[in-house]
């Protein structure tokens, strides 16, 4: 498995699936959330819907798959990373949670890559030298062997976030 870090808009890479920092009701908001929605086009959001009427909410630490509708991407898997209130209200394990949920969908479908963007260190509010912990620590325990994944892409959007991956992964490209 090849590890990417890139400056970059997650709607245009052309992988098998791109993240989507969600909230609980999938129904768009601000944020790459917006991004992804917008580039996407009225079809991800009837997909979305249809989806939240089958399971109510989609809560923090939780992932959905659905079609990339008009983006590069074939699938978006939405998931929902906590909103930091201090590190009190298990918001670390919440984000680990995203991660090997999202990844666990993409390994079920059988996906080559997956592009993920700094879940919950916008709007939600994480300190992105914590969250970069908590993603360094997953991914450098995953059962790679056993994985249909062969390249993630980390898409950083920020300086800072961008140096953050850098050193957390050095073996990136
Ligand atoms: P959250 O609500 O989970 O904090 P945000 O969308 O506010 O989600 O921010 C998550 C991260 O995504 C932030 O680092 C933000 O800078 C970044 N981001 C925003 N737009 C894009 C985009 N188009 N592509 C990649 N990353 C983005």
């Amino acid at each position: 498995m090849q590890l990417y870090v890139i400056k970059s808009d997650i709607t245009r890479l052309k992988v098998d699936a791109i993240v989507n920092a969600a909230n609980s009701s999938l129904m768009g908001g601000g944020g790459v959330d917006g991004a992804i929605h917008r580039a996407a086009g009225p079809e991800l959001l009837e997909e979305c819907k249809s989806i939240i009427l089958k399971i109510g909410t989609c809560p923090p630490g939780r992932a959905v798959i659905t079609g990339g509708a008009r983006l590069p991407a074939r699938f978006v898997i939405h998931t929902v990373g906590p909103v930091w209130q201090g590190g009190y209200f298990r918001e670390h394990e919440l984000l680990a949670d995203c991660y090997r949920a999202s990844l666990e969908l993409a390994e079920e479908k059988r996906l080559t890559s997956i592009a993920f963007p700094c879940i919950s260190t916008g709007i939600y509010g994480f300190p992105k030298q914590e969250a970069v912990k908590v993603v360094s620590s997953l991914i450098h325990s995953w059962p790679w062997k056993r994985s249909s994944l062969q390249e993630v892409y980390f898409v950083v959007f920020d300086d800072e976030n961008f140096e953050l991956y850098k050193q957390a992964f050095p073996e990136a490209l």
